[in-house]
């Protein structure tokens, strides 16, 4: 059994959500590199150089890609053979976006009692943590700051196996479309479908951890994304809602099986500040 202090894991989490917050993926300006070079409006061509400008501006400048620096979302695959001692690892992890939230400017959006006294919890704390237990001895962890815009324009819907892939396709197109600039376009599109209610929203949320340079490893999928991502993009809503034919960058699905009555499909979508970033601990 490999052990690991909880003390590791607060400085580990506390660089993640700085460096989640400063510095843009390399994959995601590549994708706005590229659909720069086949976008037709010279105004959203102009927002597109913009969003690189700020994105570049924010690393060099040590500063966060937004204002809104997100809900703090960890991901955590641990390995069955680890053990975790020295103290409680959710306590650690939120000790870590503490730190993280406090020392690196990044702005506290997390609100406790949310519908009838919406209090700030002053630190951006708690974290949602999912945990995924895997084989072997290694821990990695995944961060995924969340902004609102984005996450307000997602939904699941319980949809009946007769709605078939043609209802699928509908519903993420029509979401999108209908969530019009306010998720701050060219978005990312994680869509789950299968599972159980809950299951499904899980992921589409983890389906946007999948580089936006990888193609779906199922082909009958990458086609469906394809053309998902052909229908959002002809909608003409373009990058920040001002027309153009760069609404998304990309459309991720992940399936899981699911019950014979039912066929749960989630959105969940992602914003141009499309920030993640991981680390194995060996
Ligand atoms: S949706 Fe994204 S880009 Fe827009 S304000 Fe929120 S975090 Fe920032």
């Amino acid at each position: 059994m490999k052990k690991i202090n909880v003390k590791e894991i607060t400085p580990v989490i506390r660089k993640l959500f700085i460096d989640a917050n400063y510095y843009i993926e390399q994959d995601l300006v590549d994708k706005m590199n590229e659909f720069l070079e086949i976008e037709k409006s010279e105004t959203a061509r102009g927002i597109i150089e913009l969003i690189l400008d700020n994105h570049a501006e924010a690393a060099s400048e040590k500063m966060p890609l937004c204002q809104d620096t997100g809900v703090a979302i960890v991901f955590l695959e641990v390995g069955q053979d680890v053990q975790f001692v020295g103290g409680n690892l959710n306590n650690a992890i939120n000790e870590g976006v503490r730190q993280a939230y406090k020392d690196g400017y990044l702005r506290k959006s997390m609100v406790d009692d949310p519908v009838i006294k919406r209090i700030n919890t002053k630190d951006n704390t708690p974290a949602i943590i999912y945990t995924d237990i895997v084989d072997g001895d290694k821990v990695k962890i995944t961060v995924a700051p969340k902004g609102g815009g984005a996450e307000n324009m997602s939904e699941v819907k319980m949809m009946k196996a007769a709605d078939g892939i043609e209802g699928v396709k509908n519903f993420v197109v029509d979401r999108i479309i209908q969530s019009g600039g306010n998720p701050c376009p060219p978005v990312v599109v994680g869509v789950g479908i299968g599972g159980s209610f809950e299951q499904c929203a899980l992921l589409a949320k983890k389906s946007l951890l999948r580089p936006l340079d990888k193609i779906n490893e199922d082909s009958v999928w990458a086609e469906v994304e394809e053309e998902i991502l052909t229908r959002i993009n002809d909608s003409g809503i373009g990058p920040m809602g001002l027309g153009g034919n760069t609404t998304a960058l990309a459309v991720n699905i992940l399936s899981k099986p699911c019950h014979i009555a039912s066929m749960p499909v989630a959105v969940n979508v992602q914003c141009h500040c499309h920030r993640h970033k991981s680390i194995v601990l060996e």
